[in-house]
C-alpha cells in the first residue's frame, strides 16, 4: 500500500471523522467572550521557575545565557514573587512549575544530579512559601538512569511532586529509545504524570542560520519525540503514564493525518498502534502555550479533543494575557472552556480540588 494514499485508508478516514464535529465548531467565526460571565480560575500547566543558583550556573556555562525575548538580567533577577504577580493579573489560581530547556543534563553525571536536586529543592521551598499557588513537575537527570530513578523517588516520595518534567531529547536520543526503558517502567509503575518540554537536538539548532530554535525547531523536536514513543511501542508498554506535551504537541496536530498514514504502516504497527496512530495521539495531553492561534487550536482540538487540552502560559517567556485573549476569542462551549482552563487539570491532579 502506498504510504501517501488517497485518503481511502480506513484508519485515516476514522481519524478524520473523529474530529469532524470539533472542526465544524471551530470553523465558525471567532467571537468575543461574554464579559458578564465570571471567569473560571485557571490552572497553568506550563509555567517555569528559574531557580537563582541554577540560572547563575547556566549563565556561566553558556557565557551569557538568554532565552527567547528574556534578557540575561531578567533571567538572573527572577524570583517567585514575579510569577505570582503574573498569575494574579491573569486569573491563574495555581501553576504547576517545570524546567525549561536545556534542562538539567549537560553531559556529566554529577553535574546533572546536582542541577536536578538544587532545582527541585528550590521549587519545594517556594511551594511552601506560597501555599496553594504551585505544584511541581520535577526535573530528573536523564539520560543518567540511576540518578533519574533516585530523583524520581526523592521528588515523588519526599517532595510530593505532582509529576516529573523531562525534555524532548537527550544526547540525540528521543524518548522512545530503549535506553530510557528503566525510567519509564518506574514512572509507569507509579502511574506518574510526565510533562515533556521541548529542547533542541545537537543536530538541529542552526539548520536555518539566524532563526532561533523556538521558532521552528522546538515544535518539531516535540513531534519527533511523540513519533519516537509511538513507533517504539512506549505508549503501549507504559499505558499508566499520563504524558503531557508542551505547545499543543508542536506540529503534531498539523501532521496527524500524515503520521497516521506513514507510522501506521510500519512493520510493527499491529503491535505498537493496534488501534491506529490517531488513537495513540488521543491518549496524550497537550498544553495551550503558543498554540492559541486559531489555526493551531483548531488542529489541536480536532486531533486531541477538548478533554485533552490543558491551559498553559509558558511564563515567563510568553505573554500570558495575549494567549488568554486568543483563547477567549476562540469559540468553545462553556463546558469546553471550563475543561481547558481548569477541569482537565483537576482530573489529572485531584489534590487541587481541595
Ligand atoms: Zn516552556
Amino acid at each position: 500500500m502506498a504510504l501517501f494514499s488517497c485518503g481511502c485508508c480506513p484508519s485515516r478516514r476514522g481519524f478524520l471523522a473523529s474530529g469532524l464535529a470539533a472542526a465544524t465548531a471551530l470553523a465558525a467565526p471567532r467571537v468575543h467572550a461574554q464579559a458578564a460571565k465570571p471567569a473560571v480560575k485557571r490552572i497553568d500547566m506550563h509555567h517555569h521557575f528559574l531557580p537563582p543558583e541554577y540560572m547563575k550556573a547556566e549563565h556561566e556555562r553558556l557565557s551569557g545565557y538568554t532565552h527567547g525575548g528574556v534578557s540575561a538580567n531578567q533571567l538572573l533577577s527572577w524570583d517567585a514573587s514575579k510569577s505570582i504577580e503574573v498569575m494574579d493579573a491573569n486569573n491563574i489560581a495555581v501553576a504547576i512549575v517545570s524546567q525549561t530547556t536545556p534542562g538539567v543534563w549537560f553531559g556529566d553525571v554529577a553535574g546533572g544530579r546536582h542541577a536536578a536536586r538544587i532545582w527541585n529543592d528550590y521549587a519545594a521551598e517556594q511551594i511552601k512559601k506560597y501555599p496553594a499557588r504551585y505544584g511541581l513537575f520535577a526535573p530528573i537527570p536523564l539520560p543518567d538512569t540511576e540518578g533519574s530513578l533516585k530523583e524520581i523517588e526523592y521528588a515523588l516520595d519526599t517532595l510530593k511532586a505532582d509529576g516529573i518534567g523531562i525534555v524532548s531529547t537527550y544526547d540525540g536520543k528521543y524518548l522512545g529509545d530503549a535506553s530510557f526503558a528503566p525510567v519509564f517502567a518506574e514512572l509507569n509503575r507509579r502511574k506518574a504524570i510526565v510533562y515533556v518540554h521541548p529542547t533542541v537536538a545537537a543536530c538541529c539548532g542552526s539548520v536555518l542560520p539566524g532563526v532561533i530554535p523556538q521558532a521552528i525547531e522546538f515544535p518539531f523536536d516535540t513531534t519527533r519525540t511523540i513519533a519516537s514513543l509511538i513507533i517504539n511501542g512506549a505508549l503501549m508498554k507504559y499505558p499508566d503514564i499520563r504524558f503531557i506535551f508542551s505547545h499543543g504537541g508542536g506540529v503534531t496536530p498539523m501532521l496527524a493525518g500524515r503520521m497516521a498514514e506513514t507510522l501506521g504502516h510500519r512493520p510493527n504497527s499491529a503491535e505498537v498502534t493496534p488501534n491506529g496512530v490517531g488513537a495513540e495521539l488521543r491518549k496524550l495531553y497537550y498544553d495551550t502555550a503558543s498554540a492559541t492561534a486559531p489555526g493551531a487550536m483548531a488542529a489541536l482540538r480536532v486531533m486531541a479533543g477538548s478533554g485533552r487540552i490543558l491551559f498553559g502560559t509558558d511564563y515567563p517567556f510568553v505573554k500570558a494575557a495575549a494567549e488568554i485573549k486568543e483563547l477567549e476569542e476562540t469559540r468553545f462551549s462553556d463546558s469546553e472552556r471550563e475543561a481547558i482552563d481548569r477541569g482537565n487539570a483537576l482530573a489529572l491532579l485531584p489534590r487541587l480540588r481541595a
